[in-house]
């Protein structure tokens, strides 16, 4: 076995070579890239700017029929859709990195969530994709400084 596995900030990946990567990301390019783009709401220019490599190992797709996996993934790759620096997922993350989750409340959102669901089963989906993709709803949950401050000194 010459597989040789890296991690990459926390997530054991398959190491590839450069032309492996290549070869996955012309595939997405041509046959994914749109539809792909269209549904999670971000663009070739975000993942090239990010970092096509990361991009495809955030997936950890390793060989070309992985890559149409994105379809029935329960978990979706994105941008940060605070900091557009980062990839990210939408199910797991709510759409924010490592370094931007801690200046939101994602617990009084999953408290919110949760009393939408007793009023409305399966209307947390909406009030989810709000957070993600509406920067204004999302500001709502944004943790003012002074709490910050205030939660550490406690
Ligand atoms: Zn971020």
């Amino acid at each position: 076995m010459s597989d040789k596995f890296i991690n990459i900030d926390g997530n054991i990946v398959k190491k590839k070579s450069q032309k492996s990567y290549d070869k996955l990301y012309t595939e997405f390019k041509k046959n994914h890239a749109e539809e792909y783009c269209e549904t999670l709401g971000m663009s070739l220019e975000d993942i090239e700017r990010i970092g096509y490599k990361k991009f495809i190992d955030a997936h950890d797709w390793r060989k070309i029929s992985d890559i149409s996996k994105w379809r029935t993934d329960a978990v979706h790759i994105i941008v940060c859709q605070s900091c557009k620096n980062e990839f990210t997922t939408y199910e797991l993350d709510l759409g924010l990195c490592k370094k931007c989750k801690p200046f939101f409340d994602l617990s009084l959102f999953a408290d919110h969530c949760n009393l939408s669901e007793k009023e409305s089963r399966g209307s947390s989906y909406g009030l989810r994709a709000a957070f993600v993709y509406q920067d204004e709803f999302r500001e709502n949950y944004r943790i003012a400084p002074f709490l910050k401050i205030n939660k550490k000194s406690v």
